[in-house]
């Protein structure tokens, strides 16, 4: 049976580099170690650190005044270092609270005693749509923190706000590399690898040069400028994850780069969303301006009635379609890996489902 893998993450890796690790897993290289038993100091691995970077620079376009770093610690650490690394001059940032994610790093902003702002919200719409400026940027901010695509809520920012002289810090965990933004529009992006990059473990860092070097005496695995001065290799990097992300990076410039990964996940997506708009069983509840291109979360309205769907679903093959316990319902993520094919079977098995289960 074919399986189609919708997780939010750890999520889906392109069949082809799965196919490239197993090959190459017991000598990399020709070395007879594995790449879990090279040292990060040789010059194996030296090539493989560089060429991630240089193809992330490719990809995203990233211009030489922003370094890019390596970071273990997933989004979540990011939510800690970005003010202590940033929020320096006044630490008081403003944060748009877009939901889940963008909640739990104004908790840890707190937490290393930065002051945050709620700038806008989306509560009132139960982050169903995003949420808007609710009025200009006071200029004495440190930064803006922004969650560019809501992994639970099913959100995506298109459009930024404005926000002057004051710098954007992107979490861009769940739709790095899936959606096309200018890196020089932010001030520091930052993103988990487990969804479109490769394995947890591994956290890119990109950000402005003249942000960093602020800080003082900060935890040296927190520390940007440290980070940066030593690319990335302080201590011992995440070296599978790193080599695993630069095959998915190679891969992503053999699909076209990031221009063509973002139309055929518009595509993608547009194949779903349409779908459940037509239908007269299943609903997305998420505003159509405001709609993720990477994760779809949708209901029947009835809890009993999703179980079933999940649950015929993975006899299916349609893998981990289960909605996140804050939202319920069904979700889909339709990562930069996943198949038009993953989509159309999804589509047509929910299809069925409304033809023998009319509301
Ligand atoms: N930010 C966003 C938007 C996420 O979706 C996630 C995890 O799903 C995180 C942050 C937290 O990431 P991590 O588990 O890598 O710390």
């Amino acid at each position: 049976m074919t399986t189609y893998n919708f997780a939010a993450g750890p999520a889906v890796m392109p069949k082809p580099v799965i196919d490239q690790i197993q090959a190459e897993l017991p000598s990399f290289q020709g070395s007879g170690m594995s790449i879990m038993e090279i040292s990060h100091r040789s010059a194996l691995f030296d090539q493989v650190i560089s060429d991630a970077e240089a193809d992330l620079r490719e990809l995203m376009g990233i211009p030489a005044n922003y370094r890019v770093l390596f970071f273990q610690g997933g989004g979540t650490l990011q939510f800690t270092a970005a003010p202590l690394n940033l929020a320096t001059k006044h630490h008081h940032i403003g944060l748009l609270d877009s939901g889940h994610w963008a909640s739990r790093a104004a908790d840890e902003a707190r937490r290393v005693g930065t002051k945050v702002d709620i700038l806008g919200t989306a509560a009132d719409n139960h982050f169903t749509a995003l949420p808007t400026l609710d009025q200009p940027v006071d200029q004495a901010l440190d930064y803006v923190h922004l969650t560019t695509n809501n992994t639970i809520e099913g959100t995506a920012y298109t459009m930024l706000p404005q926000t002057g002289h004051v710098p954007l810090v992107a979490d861009m965990s769940s739709n790095f590399l899936g959606q096309q933004y200018q890196v020089t529009d932010f001030g520091m992006i930052f993103a988990g690898a487990q969804k479109n990059l490769g394995p947890a473990g591994l956290t890119i860092v990109i950000v402005r040069d003249d942000l960093i070097g602020q800080a003082q005496n900060l935890p040296s695995m927190l520390d940007y400028q440290l980070f940066a001065d030593k690319r990335s290799m302080f201590n011992t990097p995440p070296v599978f994850a790193i080599y695993a992300a630069g095959l998915v990076l190679k891969w992503l410039k053999a699909q076209g780069g990031l221009a063509a990964m973002e139309q055929r996940n518009r595509d993608k997506a547009a194949l779903l969303y349409d779908f459940l708009d037509q239908s007269k069983l299943f609903t997305s509840h998420v505003k159509p301006a405001d709609r993720s291109l990477m994760n779809m979360p949708f209901v029947t309205g009835k809890p009993a009635l999703d179980a079933q769907v999940i649950a015929g679903a993975t006899d299916r093959g349609l893998l981990n379609l289960k909605g996140h316990r804050l939202v319920g319902g069904m979700r889909a993520s339709l990562y930069n890996a996943m198949p038009k094919a993953g989509v159309q079977a999804l589509v047509d098995y929910l299809a069925d489902f409304e033809a023998t289960h009319a509301k």
